[in-house]
């Protein structure tokens, strides 16, 4: 039952589908009661309707019968024990040997009255009737409130992955993070919903047909013994304690080998080219299959825990049942074979939960190690939080950017800081190049103004308010990113440049296309404006992808401008015609461009140089070239 606390936060998810989940627990309930009670008395009640048909002896006959009987010596031949009671009774001989050998059957005179034995068989069916019905809607109306915790779930948990920082999935593996939006939170929602109901209807059950066990035995002693049996009940526990141990560790095994696979996978797929290129098939499938075979090796040990469960239980109360029917056989007690028959069915009927709940506290384990794996994610700290005070950037934004000795480390492992004490500001409507070596921290500033990341020490100040202080969602919007190789959403040229502004018109769509120098390869395309650029935008080339992430900056059209060696993928007559595009676009904007080419560097009012996380230079390319080694030596090499 601590298991089950640790879903207690969840419970609220169920809240608004609280009626369909009562109306479950409800069918559930009347599942239970149908099973563990009405089945033993339909039983009860069936049994001497077939054996006692054809008797033809009245109750006063059969209880001097019984009378004699009772008083029997226990070795006395059972031909003179007939001749007695035929005698005693005044039945014929045959007659008296059926009451010998039924004497704990009820007896029940013939009925010329059909109506009553056919009321007492119509229980049967009806409690069938009211059974399957019950169990149907009770799995049916739980799937459903299942489905809806599910979406909630999943729901809590991608959003979560909206609002985590970039930093965060530089540490995780994709696979595994889709595995635990999976199949984790599926575990999770079936330990939530399934769970419950289950743990609802299961003692239920139990307790319906452990009424009628007691109910049985109060009112005939003889039946009593049958009581012991239950003594099997707590020697269930021990097996359902040890392997729900066993199973947890090997659950939480399972679950992120699971996350390996699919990451093995995605990595894979979205590297086609260059497992083609590289001849890497046979490696890859060694790591696929490596990945798979420890995936199994898991889910195998997970079964043999898993379903090693129920034979044990059976197991257990099977050598239960063989005792009482050794000690009914052996005994000399006065059993009626309705009641046994009854009895052996409602200790069945008590056995059965019990085996689910075993059952259920291993999907409970389970759960529970899915649970932790999206309580990781759920609970993992949005370290670029927005203040709940943070405030709106007024307008009109100018763009001024100010680094107030900004330093920046991507993690404590790091000995030395990325960026160390930046102090510099950039005017607005200025464009300002970034060079500098491979690895000083180029992209880390670029960074930090989109605010991927927050300054580990100093501050930076868009027109004098300091980025932390702001709405995230304010601050982006002053941004328009052109990236160096953009991703583009499996969906058409048309929605990949309107999500940069979705308000915007078909007519601004098209300007911007058109000013991005887009327009001739779309219209180009068959469906133009419609046309489905793939997974990724696979279906168009690196240039044509690069001239829509232009046509998203020109739609947004907003005061910063963060360039990465945007016209790198175009030819050079694309280029040419592109580079006319971008001085438009650039005019009036803080732009920061990272070159990698000298021919860039002309669109530049003032180059900053770049150097061990330090800005070493700033200025333009004749004043650098005296004054900057580093950039001397960047530029002789043509490196940048
Ligand atoms: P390039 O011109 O090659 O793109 P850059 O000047 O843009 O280089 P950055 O990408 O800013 O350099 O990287 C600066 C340093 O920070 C490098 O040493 C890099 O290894 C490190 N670094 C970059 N990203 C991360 C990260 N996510 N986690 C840890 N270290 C990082």
């Amino acid at each position: 039952m601590n298991s089950l606390k640790r879903f207690a936060p969840y419970y609220g998810l169920l809240a608004p589908y609280k009626v369909t989940f009562f109306a479950a627990i409800f069918c559930g309930l009347l599942y239970a009661v149908a099973s563990g009670l009405g089945f033993p008395y339909v039983v009860k009640e069936n049994i001497p309707i077939i054996f006692a048909n054809d008797s033809d002896f009245s109750t006063e006959q059969r209880d001097a019968a019984n009378a004699i009987i009772d008083q029997a010596p226990i070795n006395e031949d059972p031909d003179i024990l007939i001749e007695r009671v035929a005698a005693g009774t005044g039945l014929k001989n045959k007659t008296a040997e059926v009451l010998i050998n039924k004497k704990h059957i009820d007896y029940r005179p013939k009925t010329k009255d059909d109506s009553v034995l056919f009321k007492t068989l119509l229980l049967l069916p009806l409690t069938i009737l009211i059974r399957a019905f019950a169990g149907f809607f009770n799995v049916y109306l739980t799937a459903y409130c299942g489905v809806k915790v599910l979406e909630q779930v999943r729901g809590q948990v991608f959003s979560k992955l909206q609002d985590l920082p970039v930093s965060y999935f530089q540490n995780q593996n994709k696979g595994d993070l889709i595995s635990r939006l999976m199949v984790d939170c599926n575990l999770v929602k079936q330990c939530i919903v399934e769970v419950s109901n289950s743990l609802i209807r299961e003692p239920f059950t139990f307790l319906a047909a452990l009424s009628w066990l007691v109910w049985l035995s109060v009112t005939r002693q003889e039946n009593l013994f049958l009581l012991f049996c239950l003594a099997a009940v707590p020697a269930c526990i021990l097996p359902i304690r040890y392997i729900g141990k066993k199973l947890t560790r090997r659950a939480k095994q399972l679950q992120a080998q699971s996350g390996t696979v699919t990451e093995v996978a995605s990595e894979n797929l979205g590297a086609v080219r260059e497992v083609r290129a590289f001849s890497l098939e046979d490696s890859e499938r060694e790591k696929f299959g490596s990945a798979v075979s420890k995936f199994l090796k898991y889910q195998l040990g997970v079964v043999k825990y898993d379903k090693s469960l129920s034979p044990i239980i059976e197991l257990i109360t099977g050598m239960a049942l063989t005792g009482a029917i050794y000690v009914a056989a052996s005994s000399q007690l006065n059993l009626r074979v309705d009641e046994v028959i009854s009895l052996f069915l409602a200790l069945h009927m008590c056995y059965q939960p019990i085996k689910k709940m075993g059952a259920i506290n291993n999907t409970l384990k389970r759960g529970i190690a899915s649970l932790d794996r999206i309580e990781e994610v759920l609970h993992a700290p949005i370290l670029v939080e927005e203040k709940p005070n943070a405030k709106p950037l007024p307008a009109p934004v100018q763009g001024q950017l100010r680094f107030e000795n900004v330093s920046f480390q991507y993690d404590a492992d790091h000995e030395q800081p990325v960026l160390r004490g930046i102090d510099c500001t950039l005017e607005p409507g200025n464009t300002y190049a970034l060079v500098g070596p491979s690895g000083a921290g180029k992209s880390t500033f670029i960074n930090l103004v989109m605010r991927f990341y927050d300054p580990t020490a100093g501050s930076i100040l868009l027109d004098g308010h300091d980025l932390r202080d702001l709405k995230l969602k304010d601050l982006r919007h002053q941004i328009a990113l052109v990236p160096q190789d953009p991703i583009l959403f499996n969906d058409t040229i048309m929605a990949n440049i309107l999500l940069s502004r979705p308000d915007a018109t078909k007519e601004e769509v098209l300007l911007a296309a058109q000013q991005a120098n887009a327009r001739e390869f779309i219209d180009n395309e068959p469906d133009g404006f419609d046309t489905l650029v793939g997974d990724r935008g696979t279906r168009l080339s690196g240039g044509q992808k690069q001239r829509i992430a232009i046509a998203r900056a020109f739609l947004r059209n907003s005061p910063l401008l963060i360039l990465d060696e945007a016209s790198s993928a175009l030819d050079s007559e694309s280029e040419s015609l592109v580079q006319a595009e971008l001085n438009t676009l650039m005019q009036g904007k803080t732009v920061l461009m990272i070159a990698h080419r000298f021919a860039t560097l002309k669109l530049a009012d003032e180059i900053l140089v770049f150097e061990e996380g330090r800005i070493s230079a700033r200025g333009d390319h004749a004043s650098l070239m005296d004054s900057s080694p580093i950039y001397r030596k960047l530029y002789e090499k043509q490196e940048l």
